[in-house]
């Protein structure tokens, strides 16, 4: 699909609800003509020889831009399918959910907040109203918001979660464009990363400890963390326990990844080091899938790694899949789902393809699966793990995802992710350690700080390794958020 948009210079207001509502593959081209006056936005257009109108009012003393994008989805309805997010384009639809909550119960009482699930709900009936978000879509989001109120009452200023970034992988998968690292290509690195890194945890420690904050949460991301040997796992997670203080530490996770990076010892040292949640990854249970998207393991290897973390006491695991990889199809997709439910992890995470540009996906234009497709992988998905006790309890949509649809963390009851609820909802700040991650700074705002992308640049940048703690400090200073 191509898209023409003409008489506006606001592109960016429209440009990625196009994105989400006409297919990629054999669309053809679609022409959108936008318009505004006074308080009218108008949109006109034309998508496989049909044409549409949609127009809009623009609130008083806002800029046009959502009644632009609103009058284009209007239009743009008449000649599509019901999108799932209705006409709702950011990456966190379950905030928008919130903010109809607080509104609604604002007029009710007095401008007072009562978040919880019957606010939420009727915030559900809200969004599908007005935004034509699809009811299971708005209720997906109610639960979300759901799972967050809890927890974001009972975290405090002080409180933190703690990132470990292991940005390495045995090899690259087609659809990544992360800066993770090939072990292959890049043998002996790891070994300095690891240096480094008992640097920059001797250094953070200090900084979260003259703070006084709390870690809350401790995920050690990646990449995949398995690709670290036992000893070198185990010298990381020593010097995190001998340089933060853990006393109110309540969620430890190891995201293992790649399942043919997972062994035995590897899972005893987690455990070892206190670590009861982790993630073991095979993204897709059909061997012609996991080829096409360049694993290499396979399903059985999958399930070998799978029981041995059971078997070194895991009390919580997690398993990742995702909608929409080339060569899937709904049946293979929802029967590797049911494979995995009977195995009853007390998370799967859902993901949907995003063909991000510097992916292999995206580069060679691979065959992934169309909109409609990944729409009914997700809603089967969606049914059979209601069906099996299990709820949304974040979720998250992409830039580049066919159709618009999201990225949904499910867990059974009383298992939910406490880092991913804080990650993702923004309940409280988030340091990261390592290359390629984001320290959060979560206050009245979010300020993110950037850290090197590559383990290379994080290696040879020791000299400056402290200027983002710095300037984490800085912010907790700044805003007189150590004594809460
Ligand atoms: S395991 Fe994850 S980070 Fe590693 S190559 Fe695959 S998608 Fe990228």
């Amino acid at each position: 699909m191509t898209l023409t948009l003409i008489g506006h210079d606001r592109r960016f207001a429209v440009e990625q609800a196009a994105l989400n509502y006409f297919p990629r593959e054999g669309g053809g081209h679609a022409v959108s003509r936008l318009s505004h006056s006074g308080r009218l936005a108008s949109a006109a257009v034309e998508y496989g020889g049909k044409k549409a109108r949609g127009r809009a009012w623009v609130p008083p003393d806002a800029p046009p831009d959502g009644a632009l994008r609103m009058a284009f989805y209007r239009a743009a309805r008449q000649l599509i399918e019901p999108p799932p997010w209705g006409a709702l384009t950011g990456i966190r639809p379950v905030k928008k959910l919130e903010e109809l909550a607080d509104s609604l119960s604002g007029s009710e009482r007095g401008g007072e907040r009562i978040p919880g699930p019957p606010a939420f709900e009727k915030a559900a009936r809200e969004l599908t109203r007005r935004y034509d978000v699809s009811p299971v879509r708005a209720g997906m989001a109610a639960d979300c918001a759901a799972s967050a109120a809890p927890v974001r009452d009972r975290l405090g200023e002080k409180d933190v979660a703690l990132y470990i970034g292991i940005p390495f992988c045995p090899t690259r998968c087609a659809y990544c464009s992360f800066v993770s690292s090939s072990v292959e290509r890049d043998a002996g690195l790891t070994g300095r990363y690891v240096e480094t890194l008992l640097e920059e945890i001797a250094l953070a420690g200090e900084t979260v400890s003259r703070l006084g904050l709390r870690v809350r949460a401790l995920y050690w991301g990646g990449g995949t963390p398995a690709v670290l040997s036992p000893e070198q796992f185990s010298s990381l997670c020593g010097a995190v326990r001998a340089c933060f203080p853990l006393e109110f530490l309540e969620e430890h996770t190891v995201e293992a990844g790649r399942p043919d990076a997972v062994t035995p010892e590897k899972l005893a040292a987690y455990r070892e080091g206190g670590a009861a949640r982790v993630s073991v990854n095979p993204q897709t249970l059909r061997e012609d899938v996991l080829d096409a998207i360049g694993r290499r393991h396979t399903p059985e290897q999958f399930w070998e790694a799978y029981g041995q973390a059971r078997r070194a006491g895991f009390d919580t695991v997690n398993v990742d899949l995702i909608a929409g990889l080339p060569g899937d199809g709904t049946e293979g997709f929802l029967s590797g789902l049911e494979r995995i439910l009977a195995a009853a992890p007390e998370n799967i995470t859902v993901h949907t393809l995003a063909r991000k540009r510097a992916s292999r996906v995206a580069a060679e234009a691979l065959p992934v699966c169309p909109a409609r497709t990944v729409g009914e992988m997700l809603d089967g998905a969606g049914e059979r793990l209601r069906k099996n006790g299990y709820a949304p309890y974040y979720l998250y949509r992409q830039k580049f995802t066919e159709g618009g649809f999201e990225n949904t963390g499910w867990t059974k009851p009383g298992k939910a992710c406490l880092y991913n609820l804080c990650m993702m909802e923004e309940l409280c700040s988030v340091l990261s350690l390592g290359a390629g991650g984001v320290t959060k700074w979560v206050g009245k705002r979010i300020e993110r700080l950037f850290h090197c992308k590559y383990p290379l640049e994080y290696i040879g940048r020791r000299d400056t390794m402290g200027d983002i703690l710095t300037a984490f400090e800085g912010l907790y200073l700044k805003n007189g958020r150590t004594d809460g």
